[in-house]
């Protein structure tokens, strides 16, 4: 029967598909005992799961190549730790022996026991670990109960539907033709979603009736535009899904047109498009792409591979070779950004703390890390010999802190010429605009920096006082708010008035449907990923930037978000 569900839009793109169902099926298994005799024999086959286990998480990693290679790479090195970690796997040992449960049983009681460990802590990062725990012990579960040759979940058109997805098992499911993703949980700025996004898999998170609504085998139409979900389509659903899928084929086909094509608003205005990359095939997209130049190298990424931080000599041949990349045009790094949720993947031992967001994280860590930081800056430095390298220093909130970069990074430079290295007369060093005090005392960085760039992901996050990985306060988390709209264009109009280059490079600027609202606020630079590049040029060129900014006043009166959307309907 015709069923329409919603879930929250992550990863654009139509599919339709059959159902597979993936149950969270560890909170089923029932208890059960063993005969004394069995011990040993149940333990080799949990030792025997285990290694399924890291054999296929080993097998994943050899054949990530790419862009992708560096990220997952990540999460899997997460997953061994987890798997080898005696915590786990002596206390499963413990259980068959001691209790003498099945090894089915005592893996659910050590996943529960964990998992209630995780819950008792107040704190993203322990959360976000907790999914990762999950993942494993899903995975040797699924290892227990499976001849050696079955197949990991998901075929050929088929649209999983599952609780959660890790984002190692992204490419693995794309690789084996699953059409698309819909979860139960999640949420639409998770690193699951950013990799959706770049392997252009539908994906529709916080569909929490799913699972219960959802049989295998089910026919799905996933819109993963819209974020609808319809169970068992019928004949008019299946037309508009053809009439939808042509249209979109021929919006791709004239996309490609414009790669070559300037990024002008009808009157006559050229917009910058510069490109957020993370990996050296992000800076091939947006070259090829004609992206202005890098507006956003999220350096930290360099630091989470699970190798400890790179040393000036490691990092400055990464920088070098992204900037000769983009071929004179301008590269924005930013160091490094990392607080105590993420340094410890960086190799870099902090303290726990219980509110990391608002803790020693961006800025504050560099600053109280000064050895770490100082040879970030200089690789940075040796790297703009190479071509046009712009410094961006991240959580910004005092002019204390702009000054200590600048005289530390000024002291690189000296030292960095009495030894020998080149370096470029100008760096500019750059502030992301993301905390509110920042933000509403912009005069107090107008003397102090070259430019600005704003990251609203977080600037919402904190104007809004919305987690920005919460998934229970997901649906209000939204740039249009009538006091993020003001605050953008507050900052835009300092921007003009100084001469300053201003962009915004949170995920807001790389997203369609916000375009023409950037441009009525006054944007006339934007940093995005790669993949939505020729979207935003095609709007701007259809855009008539005169008319917009008209728009923009009556944007900063509509007094809430549908207000502020049928103003923006009105445009198009
Ligand atoms: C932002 O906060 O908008 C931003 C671009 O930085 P990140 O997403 O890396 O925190
Ligand atoms: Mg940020």
């Amino acid at each position: 029967m015709r069923l329409v569900l919603h879930g929250q839009p992550a990863s654009r793109g139509l599919a339709l598909g059959r159902a597979h169902v993936r149950e969270p099926q560890m909170h089923e298994v029932r208890e059960e005992r063993i005969p004394e005799g069995a011990v040993e024999a149940e333990i080799e086959r949990l030792h025997a799961a285990l290694d399924t286990a890291r054999a296929e998480l080993q097998q994943m990693r050899e054949r990530l190549q790419g862009a992708l290679a560096h990220e997952l790479g990540e999460f899997l090195d997460i997953h061994q730790l987890i798997l080898d970690d005696p915590e786990l796997v002596l206390g499963l040992d413990d259980l068959i022996r001691t209790a003498r449960y099945s090894a089915d049983y005592a893996l659910k009681l050590q996943r529960d026991r964990l998992v209630a460990v995780f819950d008792a802590i107040d704190d993203p990062y322990m959360r976000s670990r907790r999914e990762d725990l999950e993942h494993v012990i899903g995975r040797v579960w699924a290892a227990l109960h499976r001849s050696p040759a079955s197949e990991t979940p998901g075929v050929s058109g088929e649209v999983l539907v599952t609780d959660n997805v890790a984002p190692a098992e992204l490419s693995q499911l794309t690789e084996r033709g699953v059409v698309a993703i819909i979860t139960g949980a999640g949420s639409a700025l998770s690193h699951s979603a950013i990799l959706a996004r770049s392997l252009h898999l539908p994906l529709i998170v916080g569909a929490h009736e799913a699972v219960a609504q959802i049989n295998d085998g089910d026919a799905l139409l996933v819109d993963g535009h819209s974020g609808e979900v319809i169970i068992e389509p019928d004949a008019e659903d299946l037309r508009r899904f053809k009439r939808m899928q042509r249209e979109n084929a021929r919006d791709r086909c004239a996309l490609q047109k414009l790669r070559d094509a300037e990024t002008v608003t009808r009157d006559g205005v050229e917009i910058r498009l510069l490109a957020n990359a993370e990996s050296r095939e992000d800076v091939h997209q947006a070259y090829a792409l004609g992206a202005s130049g890098i507006g956003l190298y999220r350096t930290e990424f360099l630091f989470m591979q699970g190798r400890g931080a790179p040393d000036e000599d490691a990092q400055f041949l990464v920088y070098r070779d992204l900037v000769m990349g983009m071929r004179g045009r301008p590269v924005t790094l930013r160091t490094l950004d990392l607080g105590a949720d993420k340094a410890d993947r960086a190799g870099i031992a902090l303290s726990h703390e219980p509110n990391p967001a608002l803790g020693l994280r961006g800025v504050r860590l560099s600053l109280a890390q000064p050895g770490l930081f100082r040879s970030q800056l200089r690789a940075l430095l040796r790297a703009s010999a190479y071509g046009k390298v712009n410094i961006l220093v991240p959580m910004v909130g005092f002019r204390e802190e702009v000054r200590a970069v600048r005289a530390l990074l000024d002291q690189c430079a000296r030292e960095l010429e009495a030894e020998g290295h080149a370096v470029a007369k100008k760096v500019a060093l750059g502030v992301m605009i993301e905390v509110p005090a920042a933000a509403l005392a912009l005069s107090s960085f107008g003397r102090e920096v070259d430019f600005l760039s704003i990251g609203t992901n977080d600037l919402v996050q904190y104007l809004l006082a919305i987690d920005r990985g919460n998934d229970a306060v997901a649906a209000h988390s939204s740039p249009l708010h009538p006091a993020v709209l003001r605050v953008l264009r507050e900052i835009l109009q300092f921007g003009q008035r100084r001469g300053l280059s201003t962009s915004v490079c949170g995920e807001m600027a790389g997203d369609p449907t916000h375009t023409r609202l950037l441009l009525a606020l006054g944007l006339t630079e934007f940093s995005l990923h790669p993949n939505t590049l020729l979207e935003v040029r095609a709007i701007v060129r259809d855009s008539h930037l005169a008319e917009l900014r008209k728009l923009g006043s009556r944007l900063l009166r509509a007094s809430d978000r549908a207000g502020i959307e049928r103003l923006l309907k009105a445009t198009v």
